[in-house]
């Protein structure tokens, strides 16, 4: 059973959390002289960006529990969900005594976040169908086992985990199990959202970053119980969110069905894409996506992924990944993007 006082860190469970200078009064004022900030203005035009941010961003969390439907007290903001990734493990794992397990070929930044917080790294590779090895899984979970990561879609693969799997390893570990739904907006899958009061154990990450297409504005969600998500509060650095993000994204959930329209419109580019990648005589195998990518393998891809540089495009070489041997990870582009790539595989030989 997955018990939170006994996974969160003793020193985080106990520690006092920075209080600010807003925390500590209530009620209305005229004059703030608390937080020795400038009264006039950011430089050159006094624009109204002086004043310290919200720590907690209530009005974004309640937008966004109107549009996606996430309870405000479900939810971490995080300047990226790459930093819900960072918290979540100084929240639970001790240095140089805990350790995380990952599932690869998977996103790189479990593993660059444990190694900067001195925590080990345990990995259950996929199976070549890049499903989860849930037995071997639930075998390698040690006691000092804090954090599953999950990828679903799964990147750089594209595919969806079985939900049964990640059931199975949801209800197999005491610890928490992270999924991470980046992608889930590409996808046919339902998002484990709608479990979160199911398993106190559960985190679900979200970003902004792909099919919101606001990458550059660095915010991301944390999904989980909120007594998980009051440990997020108190270990954040105060202020993580700027106002001009949050008052761009408050402005972009206004307009779902904009969102909707651009990602029927990139899974159809990415049906297109995929359709004219299979047609290559080097390309050996197009691998099912549920994200705004699709893994390629193709003969001598270093070969083939060092002549698109030259010709100035850019894809991820995977070559090198496990379970990803001649593989390039190319995301869907514009349609005349598609087109540039398509004629340049075309014309290589
Ligand atoms: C792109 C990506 C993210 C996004 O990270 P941000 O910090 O929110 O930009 C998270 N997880 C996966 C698997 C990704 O591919």
């Amino acid at each position: 059973m997955f018990i939170l006082e006994k996974w969160v860190r003793p020193r985080v469970l106990k520690m006092k959390p920075y209080s600010s200078a807003r925390d500590e009064f209530s009620g209305e004022a005229q004059v703030f002289l608390d937080a020795n900030e400038n009264p006039f203005g950011a430089i050159p035009n006094d624009a109204p960006y002086n004043r310290y941010p919200h720590p907690l961003q209530p009005e974004l969390k309640q937008r966004i529990s109107e549009v996606l439907g996430f309870l405000p007290a479900t939810i971490f903001l995080g300047n990226g969900s790459d930093e819900a990734i960072d918290l979540l493990m100084r929240i639970g794992c001790e240095p140089n005594q805990d350790e995380i397990m990952i599932m690869p070929p998977t996103y790189g930044m479990y593993a660059v976040s444990a190694e900067i917080n001195s925590v080990a790294i345990r990995e259950v590779s996929l199976l070549p169908n890049f499903q989860l090895n849930v037995p071997e899984i639930l075998t390698q979970i040690q006691p000092n086992t804090k954090i599953i990561f999950l990828c679903s879609p799964n990147n750089p693969t594209g595919n969806r985990l079985r939900e049964a799997d990640i059931l199975q390893v949801l209800q197999g570990f005491d610890g928490v199990v992270v999924i991470d739904e980046a992608y889930i907006d590409f996808s046919t899958q339902a998002s484990w959202a709608g479990k979160l009061s199911d398993f106190p154990n559960l985190v679900i990450l979200r970003t902004f970053s792909k099919a919101w297409g606001m990458a550059a504005l660095r915010l991301g969600m944390a999904l989980a119980s909120p007594a998980l998500i009051q440990f997020f509060n108190k270990v954040k650095s105060p202020y993580n969110i700027n106002v001009l993000t949050q008052a761009y994204a408050l402005d972009a959930l206004q307009h779902y069905a904009k969102l909707q329209e651009r990602v029927a419109f990139i899974i159809q580019e990415r049906e297109k894409l995929q359709a004219s990648l299979l047609a290559l005589p080097t390309v050996q195998a197009v691998y099912p996506t549920d994200a705004n990518f699709i893994l390629v393998k193709i003969q001598n891809a270093p070969q083939v992924y060092a002549y698109l540089l030259q010709k100035g495009i850019v894809v991820r070489n995977r070559s090198n990944v496990m379970l990803c041997q001649d593989c390039l990870r190319i995301t869907v582009g514009t349609p005349e993007e598609n087109g540039v790539l398509v004629k340049a595989l075309q014309s290589y030989n």
